[in-house]
């Protein structure tokens, strides 16, 4: 029989249940840490599913908390995963699922944020060029709102550099979100990166305008764009910028498309190029020192301070 073959036909030996797991190492879900858990494994396959074929693939779980979807990952015939889980309170559950399945479980305690090996975390030969097809190397997870969003920009900015786990080539994504803790429904999206980027731009500067436009969601664009320009010239060049990229003024943030958000980088690039020093000006930068100068203004001693 083939390795491969073999890889298709593993299936976990019997196991306890999640919920079992879960009362016999006392794994309270920490709610200030967002925590919740899938215990139905038709569930957890369903997820893993929109991954495609998992098939001796390699792959990475962020956030493993009692292994559901390990199990479910495990049972899809991978060659390994790779588990990151910040809480130490699933390591001995986890542990079990390893001892179940030799060779095939990597268990690093630590936290997805700041972990900085994923980038030298799987087999080179499995490195592929940029624009070929995805590598064999997919990353899962189900991670509280708080997490998944700081992780999906440093992701982006390691897309665009092509650097840390991306450096093995366009990984696939495949993150669960939840609206709240404790709500069952759960959407699944799956990512896989594009040869090339839609908007052809530093990835700071493209960070620094959708932040900016997003800020205000419920507002008018104009309203938000005004904050990319210092004070005293911000009407007249947010105007400019609007009309140089042909986006409405009156938008909300959420009804601008991807054409418009290239157009509205496209331009304020002309515009940085033009005047360097706007790249790095930041409105908040000039609140604090509005308050200050107020501050002095009506404390002039230390005394008046006091
Ligand atoms: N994947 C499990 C499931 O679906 O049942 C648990 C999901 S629970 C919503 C999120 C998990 O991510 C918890 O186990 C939590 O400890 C872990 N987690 C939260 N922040 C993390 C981080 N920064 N790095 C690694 N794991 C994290």
């Amino acid at each position: 029989m083939t390795a491969s073959r073999q890889a298709v036909m593993f299936r976990l030996p019997p196991l306890p249940t999640i919920g079992e797991i879960i009362k016999l190492f006392k794994l309270k879900a920490e709610k200030q840490l967002s925590q919740n858990f899938l215990l139905d494994l038709r569930l957890t396959d369903k997820i893993v599913r929109k991954a495609g074929s998992l098939k001796d693939a390699h792959v990475c779980e962020v956030g493993p908390g009692p292994g559901g979807i390990t199990r479910s990952i495990l049972n899809a015939g991978v060659a390994e995963v790779l588990l990151i889980e910040k809480d130490p309170r699933f390591i001995p559950g986890l542990q079990m699922l390893s001892d179940a399945a030799p060779g095939k479980v990597r268990i690093v305690h630590g936290d997805i944020l700041t972990y900085n090996k994923l980038g030298k975390a799987f087999p080179e030969h499995l490195m592929k060029n940029w624009e070929d097809d995805p590598p064999d190397i997919h990353i899962i997870g189900n991670l509280p709102f708080s997490v998944s969003t700081p992780l999906i920009i440093k992701w982006l900015e390691n897309i665009s550099k092509r650097d840390g786990p991306f450096r093995y080539g366009r990984i696939q994504m495949t993150l669960t979100f939840q609206k709240e803790v404790g709500e069952v429904d759960v959407t699944v999206v799956h990512f896989t990166p594009l040869v090339q980027p839609k908007i052809e731009q530093p990835f700071k500067l493209v960070e620094k305008v959708v932040r900016t436009v997003f800020q205000f969601r419920r507002k008018y664009c104009h309203q938000s764009v005004r904050v990319l320009f210092p004070e005293a010239e911000r009407l007249e060049k947010a105007e400019q910028l609007l009309k140089l990229a042909d986006v409405d003024p009156i938008l909300r943030p959420t009804q601008l498309s991807m054409f418009h958000f290239k157009s509205l980088c496209d331009v304020y690039r002309k515009m940085c190029d033009e005047d360097p020093k706007l790249f790095t000006y930041n409105y908040r930068d000039e609140l604090t020192e509005k308050r200050n100068r107020k501050r002095s203004r009506f404390c002039k001693t230390e005394d008046d301070v006091i």
